[in-house]
């Protein structure tokens, strides 16, 4: 592999890239191969970068590697680390526009939703672990039993292995890469080849940050790659977000190989509208928490659980809210919905569409084929379902997408129930003019993370997934922990 120092800052009027970030240099790739980087609304290429093939995730790994067993990084005091995240915290803030709007050249975000949370919220990501590695206990001392001290230390976990998916690409990577770093580890990212552009500006970010060479190294590519850096022996950690598929089988690596890894994945989640509910209220959630990202969305509301009595108010209310969300290009402020990554994610989504008329579900409003006034790009017409029993498929399986089933219950407990039936649990709700019910109905339901009226993420506390929606915590002190391996120092009792 030659290498180049030749650098052309990413910008949204110069996509196309032509090398990886290894080794605090701007590295040639192993292969000619290309990754297009295609607009979901035009269908048009609108840049091209290297595809990332199992001799470039080594020439990373291998740089990883060294950066930890020999380079100053893992030595080096919380402190230290914290003063070049906080660095990269300013320059990322200075920068939020163009993350956001490279966010939705590649994948299609809405604009409204890219400078509302595909941005802004990785950097709070970065604020909050800095606070929390403030405070870390990264060594105490403990009484022992026995009469003696344990110094009980938090060491860097090592090389970690960092794949995002192409949803919301940023706000992943920054989740693994940045506790990583105040961890004392080093990295090797995979960004999705649906999504590699973000990942660039990231680079220059963390290189102009002064991130030492080696501790950060981004090679995008497909699953080929993801898997050969997930077997890698110079990996000491996965961390991944993606669909629950992929990450059974990379946990089933993890576990043969004995790494560490955690695993963020799909989701399935229930609103539950209780007979209380100020139903305004609710659809204004509603319309956030279950369309957002175009429905894109791992912590998606997707079902909504009605109170057999207020049922039919409900799916009106719903299909009323989902018929009135702007659609179309996703660079319009006014954008509410905009199209699906890919024309095989569209494909996916109609299909279940599909599959829900097939199983006697009622459309309310959406439904297969283009939204009114469009003719190209990969829209899905966002979509109701009323009259869904939970066992159907369109009920059960991730759609990711524009589409919502509503589904009756008689009774507190029965609308848990539902909401417990489902191999996920990512998240949830509850929408009530009662605040300890709501807190009631959240203790029951069976899921990482939980909101009443609102599902607004913390970064000061975990996040992740109860089931098949993962292993692990990101997010808070649980999540920086998750970078780290723990260490016991017994020293002897006190002579005498
Ligand atoms: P995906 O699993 O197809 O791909 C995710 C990433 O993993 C990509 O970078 C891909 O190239 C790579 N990959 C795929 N197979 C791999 C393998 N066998 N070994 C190593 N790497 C592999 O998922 P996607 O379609 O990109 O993303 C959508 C999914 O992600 C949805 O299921 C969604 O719910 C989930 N998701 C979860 C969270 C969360 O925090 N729980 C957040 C966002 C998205």
């Amino acid at each position: 592999m030659t290498q180049t120092q030749d650098h052309r800052p990413i910008s949204v009027d110069a996509l196309d890239r032509d090398s990886f970030y290894i080794d605090g240099r701007w590295a040639r790739p192993a292969t000619g191969d290309v990754i297009e980087v295609v607009s979901p609304h035009t269908e048009q290429v609108v840049a091209r970068v290297p595809e990332g093939r199992p001799a470039d995730i080594d020439a990373a790994v291998a740089a990883a590697r060294r950066a930890f067993d020999e380079g100053p990084w893992p030595r080096t005091s919380p402190a230290e680390r914290i003063e070049v995240v906080q660095r990269l915290s300013g320059l990322y803030a200075a920068r939020l526009g163009d993350m956001a709007e490279l966010i939705t050249i590649e994948m299609g975000s809405p604009t409204s939703f890219a400078n509302l949370a595909q941005s802004p919220a990785p950097w709070m990501q970065i604020e909050a672990f800095i606070a929390i590695a403030r405070d870390f206990a990264w060594e105490s001392a403990r009484p022992g039993v026995l009469g003696s001290d344990v110094l009980v230390r938090h060491e860097p976990v090592g090389v970690v292995a960092a794949i995002a998916p192409w949803n919301v690409p940023q706000f992943t990577l920054v989740s693994k890469v940045v506790p990583a770093l105040l961890a004392g580890c080093t990295v090797v990212a995979k960004p999705a080849p649906e999504s590699p552009l973000d990942a660039y500006l990231l680079a220059e970010l963390l290189d102009e940050a002064g991130v030492p060479p080696g501790v950060v190294n981004i090679v995008a590519g497909g699953r080929e790659a993801g898997a050969h850096l997930v077997a890698h022996a110079g990996i000491d950690k996965v961390a991944f977000t993606g669909s629950t598929a992929a990450g059974r089988t990379i946990g089933a690596v993890c576990g043969e190989q004995l790494k560490r890894c955690s695993l963020e994945l799909g989701g399935k989640s229930a609103a539950i509208v209780l007979d209380d509910a100020d139903l305004t209220a609710t659809m204004e959630g509603l319309r956030f928490t279950s369309f957002m990202n175009s429905g894109q969305a791992c912590v998606a509301q997707t079902r909504v659980l009605a109170p057999r009595g207020r049922y039919a108010e409900v799916v009106d209310a719903l299909a009323q809210t989902a018929a009135s969300m702007p659609v179309g290009d996703p660079a319009d402020p006014a954008t509410e919905v905009g199209p699906m990554v890919a024309r095989r994610q569209q494909e996916r989504v109609t299909s279940y569409i599909e599959v829900g008329r097939g199983e006697g579900a009622r459309l309310v409003t959406g439904g297969t084929g283009m939204p009114e006034g469009l003719d190209r790009g990969w829209y899905v017409r966002p979509t109701v379902f009323a009259d869904v029993d939970n066992r159907m498929r369109i009920a059960q399986e991730e759609i990711f997408g524009p589409v919502v089933s509503v589904i009756a219950y008689d009774g507190v407990e029965e609308a848990v129930r539902i909401a417990n039936d489902s191999d996920y649990g990512l998240a949830g709700t509850v929408w009530t003019a009662d605040l300890a019910a709501g807190i009631d109905v959240a203790r029951q339901v069976r899921t990482g993370t939980y909101g009443v009226n609102t599902y607004t993420m913390d970064f000061a506390a975990p996040f992740g997934g109860f089931k098949a929606s993962g292993l692990g915590r990101e997010f808070g002190p649980e999540g920086m922990a998750q970078y780290t391996e723990v260490k016991s120092i017994y020293t002897p009792p006190p002579a005498g």
